[in-house]
């Protein structure tokens, strides 16, 4: 009789997943650690994208069709970021419990205000962001406004831990607090500096910390830059006293190199989300480096 009472205890240590724990899919790094920080053990997260790929166009794997199929919560950064992947993989997974519109799929986008909403969309214009520009992670203000969002939804799915899930914010938001005093402080020198970008990427937080967005390498967002392009943008940064070109780690960097070169101004590589570089393995790290290069130079 003995034996019997061994068994409950060997179920629990083959199951990868603890009885209760709700199943979370994100589809950026970003997400996954915010998830992990408000639901802790109580929830497993599982992230599709690679932080150090381009988001736009995620090569989508079978892998990710299984894990969906498994989940409880779907959570997406929305503003049409995932458009050309991850619908595919929705339809594919074919789980009810994941579909757009319903209690297991959250669009953060939906909780946030979006700059860059252009007035017209023609896709003559380039692979635009035609509800507006879609990387508002990059506005660390924006995240105690996602980890709301995030709070909510997982008391919305488990109500008995909605004390729990709560207090995990309140810690998340704390940290938020100290660790944005910090980047201010940081950044305030650079207040009113001009800068080129690659992509629009980094949009948010450039407005956020007062920065001037003079141009863009690229001449229409996902269009590579044509050697016109480059003449026009050689001239803007000599106008406007450019001193910095800000690029993400995927997009080709030898357009920006050429110039940087040329006119004498830092190229700074920075993350974009959690896994980028290596030193940006979650949320606030994403920021301590995007500081800490721009503040080395
Ligand atoms: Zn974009």
């Amino acid at each position: 009789m003995k034996v019997w009472k061994f068994i409950p205890l060997l179920m629990m240590c083959v199951q990868s997943v603890l009885p209760g724990q709700l199943q979370v899919v994100s589809t950026y790094g970003y997400i996954g650690d915010i998830v992990s920080r408000i639901g802790k053990e109580r929830v497993e997260v599982v992230t599709l994208a690679r932080g150090d790929y381009n988001p736009h166009v995620i090569i989508p794997k079978p892998s990710y069709i299984a894990k969906l199929r498994r989940a409880d919560l779907l959570i997406i950064n929305g503003g049409q970021l995932e458009i050309g992947w991850l619908p595919q993989i929705i339809r594919q997974a074919n789980n009810g419990a994941v579909q757009p519109g319903g209690r297991g799929f959250l669009d953060l986008s939906m909780h946030v205000h979006l700059i860059d909403v252009p007035t017209g969309v023609s896709r003559e214009l380039g692979d635009v962001h035609p509800e507006g520009n879609p990387h508002f992670f990059l506005d660390p203000d924006n995240i105690p406004a996602i980890a709301n969002a995030v709070t909510a939804r997982l008391v919305e799915l488990d109500s008995d831990n909605q004390a729990y899930y709560e207090a995990n914010n309140k810690e998340l938001y704390a940290l938020w607090q100290q660790k944005m005093k910090g980047w201010e402080a940081k950044l305030k020198p650079f207040k009113g500096e001009k800068i080129v970008e690659y992509h629009r990427i980094f949009d948010y937080f450039l407005h956020r910390f007062g920065f001037t967005i003079v141009g863009t390498i690229e001449p229409l967002p996902g269009i590579p830059a044509t050697t016109k392009h480059i003449a026009d943008v050689e001239k803007l940064i000599g106008q406007e006293h450019v001193k910095f070109i800000f690029q993400d780690v995927y997009n080709p960097q030898d357009a920006s190199e050429y110039i940087a070169k040329r006119l004498n101004v830092k190229l700074l590589i920075l993350p974009h989300d959690v896994g980028a570089v290596k030193e940006a393995d979650n949320v606030f790290s994403v920021f301590d480096e995007i500081v800490r290069r721009l503040t080395n130079v």
